[in-house]
């Protein structure tokens, strides 16, 4: 098979990239390892930035987004003995829409089979080969067991933190940058109408707590958990105990409706960035090219503005003006490194350490940063998510 654009992996990246791509003309094929059903089913992510809603609304993506999404302005922070309201819009900023990553795939997906996008399913063993040509191909095994070939003038790596495109690029150029977080969240889903009307993010001596949602009958929550604690530690009813201490129910007023829990499991947090984010035929973009921790919600809308200047790029060099392809890596490192700073200091001021004098210094820094007006705008810009070009 010949195609200008072989895309790997079928997550938000490669199936927005896809749609991105044929609005530029471009034609693309997208092998992913896993099923369909699979892709379409799993749960992650669930924020996105007004950023990405306008790349939606532009790519005729968001019918579903702004039917079934949830339009917040800002968010609430808390320690106890305090809450506070940070409104985003009132400080600068724009409002964020709450809006699950498996239905986001799933209109995605929709949109891509609807338009005939050539996709393959269940592709196993897929391999990059001569990315450094001006004709790199990618191989892999078919759903059937048939070996299949797919020549491209570029390849795109969209294939997670686990894929292997970021692989092909060699080590002396390849740099990851990596930190591991000395804690981990226990995350689940109940189905319970959400106790709140915009995201909670709880300081507690216990440990940090998040209170979120994906639905008006789905409500999502996050616990800090000790790295090497397991899931099997926690019974529902402890669950709830931990979640109802960390985010003061019976206090001011405020009580935490619980309901059956669905789905419960721990995920360590962790940052990694890798450089550069193109080599010679071969680009990587979301996941692929990087992850941040949950805590800033960053993780989807990095895809979704990686893709959006890939596409870009990739059009602008099919018109002959290559430029564009060459930025494009230290183009969305710059918003990487934003993303990856604010998840780090917005996490560091929320997971409790069991350090007394940090616990103090945490809580001047969110006192600051939901009083002073300079404080509060840092805070709305990040979260609202600065420009898909940042410069
Ligand atoms: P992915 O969604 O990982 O998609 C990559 C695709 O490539 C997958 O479908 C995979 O099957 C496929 N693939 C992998 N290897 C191969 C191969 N060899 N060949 C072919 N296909 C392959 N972000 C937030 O902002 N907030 C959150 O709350 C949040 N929670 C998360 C919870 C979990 C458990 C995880 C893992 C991530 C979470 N994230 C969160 C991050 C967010 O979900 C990701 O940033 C987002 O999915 C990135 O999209 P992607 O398309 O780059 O990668």
């Amino acid at each position: 098979m010949k195609t200008r654009v072989a895309i790997i992996g079928a997550g938000p990246a490669g199936l927005l990239l896809s749609h991105l791509l044929e609005r530029e003309g471009i034609e693309s094929i997208v092998v992913e390892a896993k099923s369909s059903e699979f892709v379409r089913g799993r749960f992650r992510a669930g924020l996105l930035e007004a950023a990405s809603v306008d790349v939606l609304d532009a790519a005729g993506l968001s019918a579903g987004l702004h039917k079934n999404g949830l339009q917040h302005r800002g968010i609430y922070v808390q320690w106890p003995g305090a809450k506070r309201s940070v409104d985003f819009v009132s400080l600068g900023g724009r409002p964020v829409w709450v809006y699950g990553q498996t239905e986001l795939t799933r209109d995605i997906s929709d949109a891509r089979f609807a338009a005939g996008q050539q996709m393959y399913y269940n592709v196993e063993d897929v391999a990059l080969h001569d990315v450094d040509s001006t004709a790199p191909y990618l191989t892999g095994i078919d759903a059937t067991g048939r070996a299949i070939r797919i020549d491209a003038d570029v390849i795109v790596g969209c294939d997670g933190f686990a894929g292997v495109s970021r692989g092909s690029i060699p080590e002396p150029i390849q740099r990851s940058y990596e930190r591991r977080y000395p804690h981990s969240w226990l995350g689940f889903f109940a189905d319970v109408a959400p106790s709140t009307d915009q995201i909670i993010f709880a300081w507690h001596p216990d440990g940090f707590a998040m209170h979120t949602m994906r639905s008006a009958s789905i409500s999502r929550f996050h616990l800090q958990v000790p790295n090497d604690d397991h899931i099997t530690n926690w019974s529902d009813d402890r669950i709830w105990e931990a979640t109802a201490t960390r985010l003061g129910s019976g206090e001011n007023g405020w009580t935490l409706h619980t309901g059956p829990i669905t789905e419960k499991s721990i995920l360590p947090l962790r940052c990694r960035v890798t450089t550069p984010m193109r080599h010679a035929r071969l680009f990587l973009a979301g996941d692929a090219a990087h992850v941040v921790p949950p805590t800033g919600a960053k993780g989807l809308n990095l895809a979704i503005a990686d893709v959006t200047l890939l596409a870009r790029a990739l059009g602008a060099w099919k018109r002959g003006d290559e430029s564009l392809a060459n930025a494009y890596s230290d183009t969305a490192l710059r918003r990487v490194w934003r993303a990856a700073e604010f998840s780090w200091s917005w996490s560091s001021a929320l997971h409790t350490t069991g350090d007394a004098f940090g616990d103090q210094l945490q809580l001047a820094q969110l006192e600051w940063l939901t009083s002073s007006p300079s404080g509060g705008a840092g805070l709305a810009e990040n979260f609202s998510g600065v420009p898909i070009a940042f410069a």
